[in-house]
């Protein structure tokens, strides 16, 4: 059984080989993409196992993605693939100059009929870590209701749960998002917010302060992410600030933060100190901006060593 069980949708996504307005876009790459899923692929590339729940269409991109999750060892035994609903698909534009954007087409997909019968108890209890994120409950009531179902049944065999809130304003209102993200943040044990969903969240702008309130609601580590500056990690005893490592070109921007989620839980999975386990999860999310897609971006245990020891591997 896995030592780390998540739980999510994952989408085909379509990317645009050239920059421009999506609607002049005549070319696509097909990808995946879902936080959950490249958080899952993070864990087994660093060595331990990962599991993942979902459903999928029965359908051509569902097929590809099940193939693709179990091509990188996750075990995909409690994925369901649904002969009723679509696998869900998003395009990806490319813009050289200013922000690029994502269209997504996910309403009514498999992933969002979720239920809460989906789960397995004995699946999550047999875990250490269960791995959620504010996309899920964002997706539908149903699935709101399999996020806390799986919660529930976490909290009840003693599975540690591990949240990233990735508030997603194209999903939901903010004002029902904060109110559903506070209550599921109440029952995590370690917290992945990132520095400006966490203003959103809180009301508040100063990491320490941030760090203090969140610690407050009742997760026991808080991982606050800071983009180029690295992370301010800390637990009732401690906070430590964790330096980023310096990246010189941003080729893809999204999976920093599912990359760093891997990293952390990786280092508590070992019983690693914060700092120790911070500095993984920088070196992840720094990884993870240097190459184009979100699982194609993780390193294996040994890419992971060269890049935090500064010496890249030497290919002869
Ligand atoms: P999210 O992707 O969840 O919004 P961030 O953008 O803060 O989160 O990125 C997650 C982590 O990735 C950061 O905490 C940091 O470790 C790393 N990271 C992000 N941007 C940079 C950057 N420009 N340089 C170095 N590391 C970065």
């Amino acid at each position: 059984m896995p030592e780390v069980v998540t739980l999510g949708e994952t989408l085909a996504v379509l990317v645009a080989t050239s920059p421009g307005p999506l609607r002049y876009s005549t070319h696509f790459e097909l990808r995946t993409g879902g936080a959950e899923s490249t958080f899952a692929v993070g864990i087994v590339r660093l060595g331990h196992s990962a599991g993942w729940i979902s459903r999928l269409g029965d359908d051509e991109f569902g097929k590809l993605i099940l193939a693709m999750m179990r091509g990188e060892g996750v075990d995909v035994s409690q994925v369901k693939l649904d002969s009723e609903a679509p696998t869900g698909v998003f395009f990806k534009e490319r813009r050289e100059a200013g922000e690029s954007r994502n269209y997504y087409y996910r309403q009514n997909s498999a992933a969002s009929k979720m239920k809460p019968e989906d789960i397995d108890p004995q699946y999550i209890c047999s875990a250490k870590y269960l791995h959620l994120t504010g996309i899920t409950p964002a997706l539908s009531p149903s699935c709101l209701a399999t996020v806390e179902r799986a919660m529930d049944i976490a909290k009840e065999c003693g599975v540690l749960i591990s949240f990233d809130p990735n508030l997603r304003l194209k999903l939901w209102k903010k004002e029902r998002a904060i109110p559903v993200l506070l209550n599921l943040i109440r029952k995590a044990d370690i917290l992945f917010p990132g520095i400006e969903e966490a203003q959103i969240l809180l009301g508040e702008n100063e990491p320490e302060k941030i760090v203090e309130r969140f610690l407050e609601l009742g997760p026991s580590i808080v991982a606050l992410k800071l983009g180029s500056k690295g992370a301010l990690v800390a637990n009732a005893h401690q906070e430590v600030y964790v330096p980023a490592f310096s990246v010189e070109r941003i080729v893809d921007p999204f999976g920093a933060g599912d990359a760093f989620a891997a990293g952390l839980i990786t280092g508590l999975l070992e019983g690693l100190s914060l700092e120790e386990a911070g500095r993984i999860a920088n070196a992840m999310g720094a990884l993870a901006l240097g190459v184009t897609g979100n699982i194609e971006a993780l390193p294996y245990r040994d890419e992971l060593i060269a890049f935090m020891s500064g010496n890249p591997t030497i290919i002869s």
